[in-house]
């Protein structure tokens, strides 16, 4: 949540071409966007990136290019969306941008405040600011970032630059924070490369460049037009390793579809084929360390948040079904006591950052008695937090991804989570998953029943055992697309309270693997009440026995991945839903994807 981002070049560079580069993060936040340049340019916009940029001077104009700038692309936590708690924040010469939670920004305001600084802002962010400026007329800002680092307590990534000082200054806890060099320079350091950005994440210079600095907690860097250096908490220089990172954006743009969110439904067989020849191939010794890892441990917990839960719980039905103890837990719901001796813990995140997730995983792994607690990641963007500090790390390979809401990253996560089950015997029907097929039978069964769906207040989807999973993903889906509220239950469990709610033509969309489904009879029930049931099964209606007003018709299989399949099925009908209504599909209100405050 939130992007930011800092550009140093040799040769200056536009404001346009910065903010430009900014809408390669605006699936970070798109509440609001800012940037500032060294030479005193600062502007700030409620709204789209594309609108800011609009509002930005024609690269000829006079204040319209530099050598050393910021940007911000905001998701709110502390304060209105509102021009003034937009970023940069600046206090006299120095502006900054942050991502993340200034836990004690009351307790920093009012000390700074009775020092005479102005706040002009309702956001924690601003205080970074203020602080700065007390070291605003030393020669460099070492100090200042020594000192920020010893008084801020929360979660941060901070680029900071003064006015007339072609340099910046970056800061990081928790939040994630990555240099890109770009251009020929020192192999084995940062210094001598013709441009130097730094970004929330990769794909901000994914198109310039592979080599890349991945900060830690506490460090802080210092980027002048030559180099990039690093340093610890208490300015001791420490050395620059840029590694080499791969990539893949599918091409970042949206080619001929209208959304991404399709683009990237389309994209699935595609990067589910990759997945399955890099476990076989480049990513085989990751798998099986992980299978040995997982051999060795007593329980498995699978931890994730969002879509990436519901791949925790389908994964717990896996590997349960293999014969292991698995447990799934929402992030938030798992507490770092509740780890035991032995325990192997899976943490599944797209960003590979999500917050909830990451500090159950540093407080598992602070445990003076952690011994033998394992933490494996499986993720998606690589290098992230969870793949550094995990035992071992799994890449789902779904490329970028830019709609907010997950679509091929759940699809690789099932693909993963099944490749770890039949190491340990369980029995998939396909050996290459029909998903093609899938997504050619589904759309337009999702086109026809859009406009229907589109007009309800409510919906309830339906599933059992393994297929529970896609339910819960299906309704999440179509909340997070449509804004329609959709309850994703296990089907068993309706008639104990929530069957109340059932009236004439109300949706229920159930998701049944074969005939001998006890998802069956919770249809029969609803439709005996006068529901309209939606089946997505791997069987005909006339076997099922049932009226259903449409049919998903999915490849029969395990029910593991019928329900994958039903959970693409969802993602169709949670699109065609909110193209009828015409919402901002790739954008959803009040959301943003790599969830990096808690
Ligand atoms: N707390 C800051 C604000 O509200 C940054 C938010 C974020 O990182 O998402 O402006």
């Amino acid at each position: 949540m939130c992007g930011i981002l800092g550009m140093v070049s040799k040769d200056s560079f536009s404001v346009r071409e910065l903010v430009s580069r900014l809408q390669r993060l605006e699936y970070r936040g798109y509440d609001s966007a800012g940037c500032a340049t060294a030479e005193g340019f600062l502007r700030r916009k409620v709204g789209s990136i594309s609108g800011f940029l609009a509002s930005l001077p024609e690269d000829a104009a006079p204040d319209a290019t530099t050598c050393a700038a910021i940007a911000h692309t905001r998701w709110a936590t502390h304060g209105g969306i509102a021009e003034q708690n937009a970023h940069p924040h600046c206090a006299g010469d120095v502006c900054i941008v942050h991502n993340g939670i200034i836990e004690n920004f009351l307790e920093l305001k009012e000390e700074l405040e009775l020092k005479g600084a102005i706040f002009r802002s309702e956001t924690d962010s601003e205080v970074i600011a203020h602080f700065l400026q007390q070291y605003a007329a030393e020669p460099d800002l070492h100090k200042g970032m020594q000192d920020l680092m010893e008084r801020l307590h929360g979660t941060y990534a901070i680029i900071a630059l003064r006015k007339g000082d072609p340099r910046l200054w970056v800061a990081k806890k928790d939040s994630p924070v990555v240099l890109g060099i770009v251009g020929s320079g020192g192999s084995a350091s940062a210094d001598g490369y013709s441009s130097y950005i730094v970004s929330s994440d990769i794909f901000a210079f994914s198109d310039l460049t592979r080599k890349a600095v991945f900060l830690e907690d506490f460090q802080y860097l210092m980027i002048d037009a030559k180099s990039a250096r690093l340093y610890d908490r208490k300015g001791k220089q420490l050395p620059v390793k840029p590694k080499e990172f791969h990539w893949e954006s599918h091409n970042g743009g949206k080619m001929h579809y209208e959304h991404h969110m399709i683009k990237e439904i389309y994209e699935v067989p595609d990067v589910a084929r990759n997945l399955e020849e890099s476990l076989a191939g480049p990513q085989a010794a990751s798998l099986s360390r992980m299978i040995s890892l997982l051999r060795e441990s007593s329980r498995i917990i699978l931890l994730g948040s969002g879509t990436s839960y519901h791949a925790a719980l389908l994964g717990r039905h896996l590997l349960t079904a293999a014969g292991l103890d698995a447990y799934a837990y929402a992030s938030t719901d798992f507490d770092a006591s509740m780890a035991r001796s032995h325990d192997a813990i899976i943490a599944i995140s797209q960003s590979g950052e999500t917050m909830d997730l990451l500090v159950t995983l540093k407080a598992i792994a602070a445990r003076p008695d952690r011994g033998d607690i394992r933490i494996m990641g499986l993720v998606n963007v690589p290098h992230s937090s969870i793949e550094r500090m995990a035992d071992c790390c799994i890449r789902v390979e779904a490329g970028q991804e830019v709609c907010v809401a997950a679509t091929k990253s759940f699809a690789n996560q099932i693909v993963a989570l099944l490749t770890l089950a039949k190491a340990f015997g369980f029995k998939t029907t396909y050996a290459r998953l029909p998903l093609a097929e899938v997504i050619e039978q589904a759309e337009p069964v999702a086109q026809e029943i859009a406009p229907w769906l589109a007009s309800k207040q409510s919906m309830y989807i339906i599933g059992a055992g393994a297929c529970y999973p896609a339910a819960m993903e299906m309704a999440l889906k179509i909340k997070e697309v449509s804004y329609i509220h959709a309850e994703g239950m296990l089907a068993g469990e309706l008639k104990h309270g929530t069957l109340a709610l059932i009236e004439k033509d109300v949706p229920v969309i159930a998701i049944i693997p074969d005939a001998k489904s006890h998802t069956v009879s919770s249809v029969k029930e609803v439709e005996a009440r006068g529901a309209s049931s939606v089946l997505v099964a791997g069987a005909d209606k006339a076997e099922l026995g049932l009226k259903g007003k449409a049919l998903f018709r999915v490849p029969a299989g395990s029910d593991a991945e019928v329900s994958l399949f039903a959970a693409i099925c969802g993602q169709l009908i949670a699109y065609y839903t909110a193209k009828h209504l015409d919402r901002p599909i790739d954008k959803p209100r009040n959301l943003a994807k790599s969830v990096t405050v808690l």
